[in-house]
């Protein structure tokens, strides 16, 4: 297909956002649909009525190294509107022992801060960093359980938390290649591409608002809420776009960008096959202003809570691959992840601030082997139709790096611009 004039994205997360950015600025013109009243789909800020601010949907880390989101924040201009230590800083507390320590990659590609305790995982010695090269070489069916030792120090304070939280599964299911990517594009690729950067006001203010504004600016024709109901295909190609209420033909040169979750794909396109193993996340949000100079996010190991992250007006808390939490009732979790948060900062266990529990059933696809082999490329055997999402074959796990990328590749597909065909 040459080069289409006019591209139908439909879904405005972060992949629908990111190939309309792309397209536009490649000159074609673009109308993103979007079901929802809102933009940013999974990422993103909302009031919280019973918190009386503004919270996002889920705590959300990302890294200097996430090069495709830092080339999507430096497109809308956002770069500024993320916070977080100067370098590489990572801050832990292990709850069953009381230990701290902060894991502190130097910059540099030479990894030469696994020889200094101080920078290193608290009760390990240098070689035991040496056993994350066996993820490389991990068989595709390999679960992380199966390439790096369960029972090890270093497996408990550092390469599960870390696994749980970037593949949003657990260490005895997920697959250790994928994890090997992971360590290979964080810890591996030096300290200056693992410094964090989390948004200072919110997911909508850094990633979402200012990508709309810069859409506009461009002529973009935003439609929401604008359901896609339907698809009609003809002699190869997509034809037409059923929304509630209206529908649109499709002609010659115009071209659609799939960027809806998995389920609704499926729906959508025929034999398409999809990932449809999902995982849950939990968020506990507690209203608690701290000081600027406390740490902005803490990693927790042996308690409940996960990861503790200090925004503007909450102490924020994540529990990855947290499928068995979901059916606790909220009165019962707020409690006993507060005793985490307390603890992570230093703050007295009672009262517990004013709280708000937010589960997500199915936030991520689930990233075992047999589901990765589920994942689509961003070409569909329709000349005009293409895929994006967190979802599709990016390479990475259901992340925001993964959906920017996925929106790029779908738009470069459709340039004639895709390095990966
Ligand atoms: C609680 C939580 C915490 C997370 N934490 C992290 C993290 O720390 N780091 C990280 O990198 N990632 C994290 N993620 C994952 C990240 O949020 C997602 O990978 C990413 O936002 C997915 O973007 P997407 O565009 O692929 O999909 P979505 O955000 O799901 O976008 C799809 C869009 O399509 C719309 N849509 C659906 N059906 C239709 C239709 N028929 N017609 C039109 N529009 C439709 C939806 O409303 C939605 O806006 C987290 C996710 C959750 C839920």
């Amino acid at each position: 297909m040459t080069q289409p004039h006019r591209v139908h994205v439909v879904g405005a997360g972060l992949a629908g956002l990111a190939a309309s950015l792309a397209l536009a600025d490649a000159g074609v013109g673009v109308v993103l649909y979007e079901a929802a009243p809102f933009a940013g789909g999974r990422c993103r800020s909302y009031l919280d009525a019973k918190l009386g601010c503004r919270i996002d949907n889920g705590n959300h880390l990302l890294i200097a190294g996430n090069r495709d989101a830092m080339r999507y924040a430096d497109m809308i201009g956002s770069r500024d509107s993320f916070t977080g230590p100067r370098t590489a800083l990572y801050p832990f507390l292990d709850r069953a022992t009381g230990e701290r320590w902060t894991l502190r990659p130097n910059t540099g590609k030479i990894p030469w801060w696994i020889l200094s305790p101080k920078r290193r995982v608290a009760g390990t010695g240098p070689f035991a960093y040496l056993s994350a090269r066996d993820l490389a070489d991990a068989p595709a069916d390999a679960v992380v359980t199966d390439s790096l030792n369960p029972k090890s120090t270093i497996f408990r304070r550092l390469w599960q938390p870390l696994a749980v939280a970037a593949l949003n599964t657990e260490v005895d299911t997920g697959s250790a290649r994928l994890f090997g990517t992971i360590v290979r594009e964080t810890l591996g690729a030096g300290g200056e591409a693992c410094i964090p950067l989390v948004p200072r006001e919110g997911l909508s203010e850094s990633l979402v608002d200012p990508a709309l504004a810069r859409l506009r600016a461009q002529g973009t024709n935003f439609r929401n809420p604008s359901r896609l109901r339907d698809i009609g295909f003809e002699d190869g190609r997509a034809v037409t776009l059923d929304f509630e209420g209206t529908a649109e033909t499709l002609k010659q040169g115009e071209a659609v960008v799939l960027a809806v979750p998995a389920p609704v794909a499926s729906r959508l396109v025929p034999d398409l096959t999809v990932p449809d193993e999902f995982r849950a996340i939990v968020n506990a949000h507690y209203r608690v202003s701290l000081r600027g100079d406390a740490p902005y996010f803490v990693g927790l190991v042996g308690g409940l809570a996960e990861w503790v992250f200090r925004k503007t007006e909450t102490l924020s808390v994540t529990i990855s691959a947290a499928d068995r939490l979901i059916d606790r009732p909220a009165e019962e979790l707020a409690p006993l992840l507060w005793a985490d948060v307390a603890a992570a900062y230093d703050l007295p266990p009672e009262p517990m601030p004013p709280w708000q529990i937010v589960k997500e059933k199915r936030a991520t696809f689930a990233a075992t082997p047999a589901q990765l082999k589920r994942r689509p490329p961003t070409a569909t055997p329709w000349s005009n139709l293409v895929l994006a999402g967190d979802w599709t074959d990016t390479g990475l796990p259901a992340t925001i790096e993964g959906a920017i990328r996925s929106g790029f590749r779908a738009a470069a597909h459709l340039l004639g611009r895709d390095q990966t065909r």
